[in-house]
């Protein structure tokens, strides 16, 4: 775990002050405007100080797909969020092996920071739902207030039922964001039938996505 805690960003010194960090978890395969702005929201609703951005460890699969190779995740998540000053990509997950549980992340967090850097872990309004079903939700819980952001094709209120209804004490803060119906699946489906998906995501992630040949169908040479 060394290498990854000291290339996280400094926050906390400053002992009289309280600080805020968010977190926003993801795939990111590949990021794109949708995690941006939820992320941007986030910050400033909540006065955040800085947010991660964490792309998740390679799972051999996911939903049975496979996932992109981490460090292209990783640099398409520097090349999106290069301009945000209070934005920093995280390599924290994906120099682990395997998949890192959010809860140990959480925990890690929490270890390096000093007490008066509190922790926000971001999400929308599918992913929230997730939380649920983790087996430390409230391990979760007792680590980090959770942001939950609205997002087309999800029930807010859904959310707001079943995190009521889990018995278990979760801080959520629940955020209505400009609606993007934009979604990594899409992204990649308009890819891989050559399809634009320009203004989707950053000109520097459709730059990289085409220029690595991201998400082109296998076995066919398509251009
Ligand atoms: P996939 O389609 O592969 O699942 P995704 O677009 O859902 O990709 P993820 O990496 O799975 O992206 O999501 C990371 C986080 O960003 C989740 O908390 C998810 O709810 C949130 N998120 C993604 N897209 C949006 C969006 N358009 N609006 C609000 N939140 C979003
Ligand atoms: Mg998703």
């Amino acid at each position: 775990m060394g290498l990854s805690t000291r290339l996280l960003p400094p926050l906390g010194a400053d002992a009289h002050k309280t600080y805020r960090l968010g977190i926003m978890g993801g795939t990111f395969d590949p990021i794109h405007y949708g995690h941006l702005v939820t992320a941007e929201q986030a910050r400033e609703a909540l006065d955040l100080d800085l947010v991660l951005f964490m792309p998740a460890g390679s799972p051999a699969f996911k939903q049975d797909r496979s996932v992109s190779d981490a460090e292209d995740r990783y640099a398409m998540t520097v090349l999106a969020t290069a301009a945000n000053a209070a934005f920093y990509p995280s390599r924290f997950e994906i120099d682990r092996p395997g998949v890192t549980y959010t809860v140990d992340t959480l925990s890690a967090l929490r270890e390096h920071y000093p007490d008066n850097v509190e922790l926000y872990f971001i999400t929308g309004a599918d992913a929230i739902m997730d939380i649920l079903a983790w087996h430390d939700a409230q391990r979760v819980a007792s680590l980090a207030t959770l942001i939950a952001a609205t997002r087309p094709g999800y029930d807010i209120d859904t959310a707001r039922a079943h995190i009521a209804a889990s018995g278990i004490d979760f801080d959520v803060r629940y955020i209505e964001i400009p609606a993007l119906a934009i979604s990594s699946s899409n992204i990649r489906e308009l890819v891989s039938v050559g399809k634009s998906v320009r203004y989707l995501t950053s000109e520097s992630v459709m730059g990289y996505i085409l220029k690595n040949h991201l998400y082109e169908p296998k076995g066919e040479c398509r251009r």
